[in-house]
């Protein structure tokens, strides 16, 4: 084999592990359920979040199962009924290191029952010092700004505020929250209504509600991994 043959041989195997490497990249993304066993999280009647969240991402789950997407890898902090603090879902996220991670919840508020709505946060630019090299390298609050912008946009496409009357209400950055604080991934966290909410609740209560969020949540990461790539 001639040297210059053997290097063009070289030169053609490395493209095709970039090309196969590369075709193989699928985008990762973590639902984190909110809650979950001893932690009810927000409770109204017989309204506990920890359910809600964990009935949104097994739904979510089920689409995924049934209509399956070749680039997008998706993880689950929890499927069950167990309790999961906050320090081992940042050490899920952080193991997997996805590219985008979503934690459910749904609000509460205690003295108002007038607020209501679906929010978006995502990651504050201010975290611990010894995690903002490994943040400012994934550029993370931009990029969790960038993709909750699309899950913002695509929110009114979904119909959600047509169909079940439920206002985007807030669509901001979350201080003090602790998968922000201690993740170097892009995150967002969506609070998806207020059970405090008359209004909110009903659309809570109806059995269509949960399919029809966890099919906007579906789609909106699909077409945030086809932006991706
Ligand atoms: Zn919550």
């Amino acid at each position: 084999m001639s040297a210059c043959f053997s290097k063009k041989l070289v030169l053609i195997l490395i493209l095709l592990s970039f090309f196969t490497l590369s075709a193989e990249k699928k985008f990762r993304v973590v639902i984190d359920p909110g809650h979950g066993g001893k932690n009810p999280g927000a409770v109204s009647g017989n309204l506990l979040e920890k359910n809600l969240t964990l009935a949104m991402a097994l739904k979510i789950r089920a689409f995924f199962r049934k209509h399956p997407v070749q680039n997008v890898e998706i993880f689950f902090t929890r499927t069950d009924d167990v309790s999961m603090s906050i320090k081992e879902r940042v050490e899920f996220i952080e193991e997997i290191k996805p590219d985008l991670f979503i934690s459910l919840h749904f609000n509460s508020q205690k003295v108002l029952a007038t607020n209501s709505g679906f929010e978006i946060y995502y990651p504050p630019d201010l975290i611990a010092k010894e995690l903002k090299t490994t943040a400012l390298f994934y550029d993370r609050t931009n990029i969790s700004f960038y993709y909750g912008s699309l899950f913002r946009e695509l929110y009114f496409k979904a119909n959600l505020q047509t169909t079940w009357k439920l206002q985007m209400n807030m669509f901001a950055q979350k201080y003090n929250f602790g998968l922000f604080d201690n993740t170097t991934v892009p995150g967002l966290l969506l609070e998806i209504a207020y059970i405090s909410s008359p209004e909110d609740r009903a659309c809570i209560e109806n059995p269509g509600f949960t399919a029809d969020v966890a099919w906007y949540i579906y789609d909106a990461i699909i077409k945030i991994s086809d932006k991706n790539n």
